[in-house]
């Protein structure tokens, strides 16, 4: 693993200093800017932020592989109407064998200790593939703890056992409120009861690491805290929600984005659920959120892509996260090794340079967010598509 000092940019030690009246100066622009509550970050957050900010810097720079990302096919049962990567039942491309991806997780053995890196299976939806099993058993041969994404809709309690039995360790289900909701969104007309039958079978098993995941849009958003009370009594005691962003097939969907007021109040339903204590819910990685970093996650804003995952695509392709745009590939397993790829490669993803343009060439909070998830990026010269603290300013 290579240690080039030069590549991390430590950032000043602070980036936006608040004025006594809620106005704040930009270090970058030298401009006042006016910002109030809900997006204003106090002294003690603010030296946290910076804290952490270094640490991103550092953790860029030695780039330890947490999560592999295996999208291990591209055929879907379900067509779901915000689908990030506009699957078909049916795909052109077909299924990586098993024994290619092996290859690659036995090379990093020589680098990582299996036993530290998590393996996630995603599609698609993995469940589409009938060989998961044997996937399972080898990838497990390896060390490697394993886990998938998926809808839920094809998981019979038969399966569930042999997939445990074949060393399943963790899983998350996508379930997106009450049934009209839950099967509009789907697609599907039994998507809601075959979800809640796989959240119960996961609910219920000792010791398995489990979410719930939910994609709050117009429709369900009146009926969250509803919602929230059904998944308690379900057993659910983790759930993480995530927003709109506009790719694939959602991109021309207006009904599924939420209005800036409605992402306030979501940010405010998180901050007091979580208070509550009754179920573990947090936000997704995505997005800078001024005052609420740390209040609707654990821990702050830290967009992994590049520098703690990468993924494998259906194609040998090498990304950094899954749901990022096509144009960030890096290389493919079939032409390059993988550990060369992930070791030289993903520079722009560690340093961040690049998202340096658009709304975000002068932003105040620019060494908090760096742009971003890169998933709201369309490619290195489209700039940010969606920028969350934004959304939270006093408009
Ligand atoms: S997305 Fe860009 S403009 Fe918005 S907070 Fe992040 S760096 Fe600033
Ligand atoms: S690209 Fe987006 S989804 Fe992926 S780690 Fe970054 S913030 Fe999360």
């Amino acid at each position: 693993m290579s240690l080039n000092i030069h590549f991390v940019r430590f950032s000043s030690f602070f980036t936006i200093n608040t004025l006594p009246a809620g106005r704040t100066v930009c270090k970058r622009s030298h401009k006042f800017v006016f910002m109030k509550n809900p997006a204003d970050i106090n002294f003690r957050k603010r030296l946290a932020l910076n804290l952490h900010n270094k640490y991103v810097s550092v953790e860029a720079e030695l780039h330890e592989l947490k999560y592999l990302f295996w999208e291990c096919t591209l055929r879907c049962n379900l067509s779901c109407l915000h689908c990030g990567s506009d699957c078909r039942t049916s795909s052109e491309i077909q299924d990586m064998p098993i024994a290619d991806f092996l290859r690659v997780t036995e090379q990093l053995k020589q680098h990582y200790n299996p036993n530290k890196l998590m393996i996630v299976l995603t599609g698609g939806e993995p469940l589409m593939r009938r060989d998961l099993e044997e996937f399972g058993y080898r990838i497990s041969e390896q060390g490697y703890p394993w886990g998938m994404v998926t809808n839920g809709l094809a998981l019979t309690e038969s399966r569930f056992r042999a997939l445990r039995h074949a060393g399943l360790g963790s899983m998350t289900v996508s379930f997106d409120g009450f049934e009209s909701e839950h099967n509009w969104l789907r697609n599907n007309a039994v998507s809601f009861s075959r979800a809640v039958a796989a959240i119960k079978l996961m609910v219920a098993e000792p010791e398995f690491v489990y979410d719930v995941v939910t994609c709050v849009n117009p429709k369900n958003f009146s009926r969250l805290a509803e919602f929230k009370e059904f998944l308690i009594s379900l057993g659910v005691t983790h759930w993480r929600i995530f927003t709109i962003f506009p790719t694939g097939r959602a991109k021309i969907n207006d009904e599924l984005k939420l209005s800036d007021a409605q992402f306030v109040e979501l940010m405010e339903f998180i901050k007091t659920t979580r208070k509550e204590k009754r179920i573990n819910l947090s936000y997704s990685c995505e997005g800078f959120l001024g005052s609420y970093e740390n209040e609707v996650r654990d821990g702050f804003f830290f967009c992994r892509a590049g520098v703690h995952i990468a993924s494998v695509l259906a194609d040998g392709s090498v990304s950094a996260c899954p749901n990022i745009n096509h144009s960030f590939i890096q290389g493919n397993i079939y032409q390059e090794d993988f550990w060369n790829i992930w070791d030289n490669k993903f520079k722009n993803m560690r340093e961040r340079e690049f998202t340096k343009s658009g709304i975000c060439s002068n932003c105040c909070v620019y060494d908090c967010c760096r742009g971003n998830g890169i998933h709201l990026h369309e490619s290195e010269t489209s700039g940010v598509q969606v920028c969350h603290y934004n959304k939270l300013l006093p408009k």
